[in-house]
Order: C-alpha cells, then structure tokens, then sequence
C-alpha cells in the first residue's frame, strides 16, 4: 500500500507517518509470526528470575553451614575463656561461671532430696590447662590429634573454659567418672530427668557426628550470656 500522496507527509507527526508505512505492516506480519517464540523466550527468562530468586536463601543457609564448619578444628567449636572475675570455687579444686554456680548446687541439692548423689570431677579449664590435657594425653595414649579429638577438646575449643561447663559423677559409683558407663548409674538417670529444670542440657549426645558420646558433660544455657555461647553449637545440631 502506497502512502497517499495528497498527505502533506510533513503535517503528520513522525509517529503517525511510520504507522503508515509499508515495510511497518511486513514487520507486524514478521512478529505475528515470530510472537509465540517471543513468548518462549520470555518465559523462559521469566522462569530462571523466579528460581534465582527463590534459591538465594538456600545458597545463604548453605553458605552459614561452611561459615560454621570451618571454624571447627577437628569438629570442636572455638570457645574464649571467661575472665577470672567471674569465676567462683564452688569445690577445693572446682571453678565455674558465677551465673551457674546457684543452679547448680541447687540442682545437687534436689538431687541428695531423691536420694542421689551427684560428684562434681571437673569446671573450668583455662586453655592453657587444656593444651596440657590434650597434647600431654595425646602422646602417653599414641593417638592421633583427630582420635584424640573425638574424646577431649583442643586448647580453645573446650565448652570448660567458657566456665559453663561441669562433667558430673554419681558419688557411689566412682568407677564410672568420665565413662560411658556413667549412662548406667542412678545420677545420671536423674539427670537425664530432672536437669533441663535447672537449665543445664547434655553437650554430646549419642548423635554428635564429631565428638564421642559423653554422659558426664553438662552445660548450662540458663542465661543470654551461657545462651550466646553456645549458640552456634546448638544451631548445628
Ligand atoms: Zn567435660
């Protein structure tokens, strides 16, 4: 279709006059044609935006899991050491955290009510005491760092120099301290029912994938601070 050539071309806006043109309604048929491609294309762009969209918290959630695991050392978390104005003895040779120190007698307490008694073997622990433990240990019994680790913390990691963690005994069953055999004992019965009362939780359950099972370990979470410290810990499991 030719343009009318009465129109004064020049009179008619650029938009008006391109509308008119020939090659325009060729182009129109082209995208007609074309159009259901298009659409394809378009969402299939469409499509990918949403799932990216979608997928970034996952990637976020992932990316927090690395963040975690790699400040681990042998599946042990790094812990500071508490400063000494807040330790308090609450044993000749037994140090803990003074926001623990209540609850836990408390707890001791209740438990000789039940007829039970519960033996304190060990609290605080500077990372300077664990570095002895660990490397000293490690060579009398011919392990390997990670064997070993499965049993005691490298110096830094230990939940015992936050001084929010005591490893229990049952006072008539001795042979039991820091065994697995402990499970077996009264005290640890009870503890298993009575402790989350005084806010004390077990550290390392049967399902910890890095540290062995150790029934005698107790933490406290009984306040923002003992909470804040072992958060990462407890997000993980
Ligand atoms: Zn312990």
């Amino acid at each position: 279709m030719e343009p009318n050539k009465d129109f004064n071309q020049f009179d008619i806006p650029l938009a008006k006059r391109t509308y008119l043109d020939n090659s325009n309604s060729i182009l129109k048929k082209k995208l007609l044609i074309f159009s259901p491609f298009l659409l394809l294309l378009f969402s299939i762009a469409a499509l990918r935006l949403t799932r990216n969209i979608k997928l970034e918290p996952l990637v976020n959630l992932n990316f927090q899991a690395e963040i975690s695991d790699e400040n681990r050392i042998l599946g042990h978390l790094p812990y500071t050491e508490i400063s000494k104005e807040k330790l308090v003895l609450i044993e000749p040779n037994i140090k803990v955290h003074i926001d623990m120190r209540d609850s836990l007698l408390k707890m001791r307490e209740e438990a000789k009510r039940d007829g039970i008694y519960l033996v304190f073997l060990s609290g605080f622990r500077s990372i300077n005491l664990q570095n002895d433990i660990f490397f000293s240990l490690k060579s009398i019994r011919n392990q390997e760092a990670a064997e070993r680790a499965r049993v005691s913390a490298p110096p830094g990691y230990s939940e015992h120099s936050t001084g929010f963690a005591i490893d229990i005994g049952d006072a008539t069953q001795r042979e039991t301290d820091f065994e697995t055999e402990f499970e077996n004992t009264d005290a640890f019965r009870w503890l298993t029912k009575n402790a989350a009362k005084f806010h004390f939780k077990l550290s390392f359950n049967k399902n910890n994938k890095y540290i062995d099972y150790e029934p005698w370990h107790w933490r406290y979470e009984g306040s923002i601070e003992a909470l804040k410290v072992f958060e990462t810990s407890n997000r993980d499991l």
